[in-house]
């Protein structure tokens, strides 16, 4: 990745954005538009459609056409693996482009960014590509003179609705197994997040996804997002993002048509370390990152670190020595690790969180400022915090931001006892020698996805799943292929 190519890229002027209905792009009814804020440095970069409920109704019913035509859902699949894997090359030779465009919108350093949204979105799209052609039914094991058939159907319209911290790698997991199965799509990306995914959406037009079967919709939550979960035309909701929306999209599904409501939502994962992990410079790097990259705005972020009391301090000085290396700014600059925080209001939520420490000065070990704030963006330094408690908001609250929670603990059980008391349970991290140990924590845990000597970095093989008030679903693997088909079962008296 060169420096000079980022810089060309990051200086291309973005002409007012349209949404994506039926192939085409255009304007909302209403003519009304978002202004999009850059987070490096706060000036504004472009506008995209204030959609509303007459934009949705509408991107709904050219959906709900397209599925009932079958100009996508009845192509053999093998046909729309064709495109999902053309899709994933287009995706790949842009990268970079897309890259740019989405950190200038989001703020994700540029080296995470990269990974994280097109290769990912990209390799997401050729798995599911590469999975539908060998997806099959069942035979039930009835009487003989029955035949029992166990269908898998695409289902309709699915509504995908998407935060802003990897916008495309989060719309992949949606679109990618629900375009597969064969459905229609209408998703709406966050209103701060929504310039790649527009971008993504043009390329699979490109690769030959028949028009009107994946519509972008911008526009607020409130607006466009609570129209998708209204609507009496779409048939399953997928969603990503903050627990109080889930929470509003379930009852949503209850006053329209008791549309399937999947929710992946947030998490205050513990990362617990013991004295016997295999390597524990390893174990402390990877505690920074997994909390600090892309500035604390990832779900699976390990923003609890629990550490064996016999190692307690010799552990804890290590992890703020890798941190107070790491360099925040300009997340389009190679040289820096940490770029910027979303949005100010993000911003400022991430201080609150630190005034609301009885005993600041005692608590925070490193950071806790805001930083170059001459640059107009935000930015936040990697901040440490010790001597809480479960008791604490900054302990069970989820902050979304660099904001990091150490702990001590001295049995397995009362570290367990300490992960498991939040409302959360989506990752936990774990790192030992000792394998009994390490299989006696992933039972007790309660989170969907436990990682033992590494943190979080899992691949597509395997889900995402939330548990307790981290959510109901979970994308990634096969798994995800059953959010977006009906089973039908075809009884026949030979
Ligand atoms: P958010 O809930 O505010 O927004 C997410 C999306 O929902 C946006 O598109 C937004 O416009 C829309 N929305 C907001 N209000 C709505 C409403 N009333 N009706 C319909 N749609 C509405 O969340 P966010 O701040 O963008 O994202 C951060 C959250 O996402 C964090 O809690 C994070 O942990 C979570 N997250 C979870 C995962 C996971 O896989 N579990 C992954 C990434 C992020």
């Amino acid at each position: 990745m060169e420096q000079n190519i980022i810089d060309e890229l990051r200086n291309i002027q973005i002409t007012p954005r349209g949404n994506l209905i039926n192939g085409k792009i255009s304007t909302s009814l209403s003519g009304e538009t978002i202004d999009v804020v850059s987070p490096i440095d706060g000036n504004h970069m472009t506008m995209i459609p204030r959609s509303r409920r007459e934009d949705v109704d509408l991107a709904v019913n050219v959906a709900k056409l397209a599925f009932d035509d079958g100009r996508w859902s009845n192509q053999p699949p093998v046909d729309r693996k064709k495109v999902l894997i053309k899709w994933a090359e287009l995706v790949e030779k842009e990268a970079l482009s897309l890259a740019v465009l989405g950190v200038r919108e989001n703020g994700t350093e540029i080296n995470m960014a990269l990974k994280a949204e097109p290769f990912s979105a990209a390799a997401t799209l050729r798995y599911y590509g590469e999975a539908i052609d060998k997806v099959y039914g069942e035979i039930a094991p009835t009487a003989e003179g029955i035949l029992g058939l166990i269908k898998k159907e695409p289902i309709g319209v699915v509504g995908a609705i998407v935060p802003w911290n990897f916008p495309l790698m989060i719309g992949a997991w949606k679109i990618g197994p629900a375009l597969a199965a064969g459905n229609s799509v209408i998703l709406k990306p966050a209103e701060s997040a929504s310039l790649s995914l527009l971008r993504l959406a043009e390329l699979g037009l490109e690769a030959g996804l028949p028009p009107g079967v994946l519509q972008v919709v911008t526009g607020y939550g409130s607006e466009a997002g609570q129209a998708i979960a209204l609507s009496k035309d779409v048939d399953v909701l997928t969603f990503t993002g903050a627990g109080p929306t889930g929470r509003k999209l379930m009852e949503f599904s209850a006053q329209s048509n008791l549309k399937r409501v999947y929710l992946e939502l947030g998490g205050k994962s513990p990362n617990i370390v013991f004295s016997d992990a295999p390597d524990l410079e390893l174990a402390a790097k990877s505690a920074v990152n997994a909390i600090f990259r892309n500035s604390g705005q990832v779900c699976v972020a390990g923003s609890r670190l629990l550490v064996e009391h016999s190692i307690y301090q010799n552990f804890l000085d290590k992890v703020c020595n890798y941190t107070a290396k790491l360099k925040v700014g300009d997340p389009l600059d190679l040289s820096n690790d940490i770029g910027a925080v979303h949005s100010e209001a993000q911003l400022l939520k991430n201080l609150r969180f630190l005034d609301s420490l009885k005993n600041r000065e005692k608590n925070i070990v490193l950071g806790g400022d805001r930083l170059i704030e001459e640059s107009g963006g935000f930015y936040m330094s990697p901040t440490i915090v010790e001597n809480v408690n479960s008791k604490d908001e900054i302990f069970h609250e989820e902050i979304f931001g660099p904001v990091l929670s150490v702990i001590p603990f001295s049995k397995d059980e009362e570290a367990i006892s300490i992960a498991n008391d939040t409302s959360y349970g989506l990752a936990a991290g774990v790192w030992t020698s000792n394998l009994s140990r390490a299989h006696k924590m992933a039972n007790g845990i309660k989170s969907g996805m436990i990682t033992v000597n590494t943190y979080a970095g899992t691949d597509m093989t395997v889900p995402l799943p939330g548990m307790k008030e981290s959510g109901n679903g979970s994308d990634k693997s096969l798994h995800s292929l059953e959010k977006y088909t009906n089973l039908k079962t075809v009884w026949v008296n030979l």
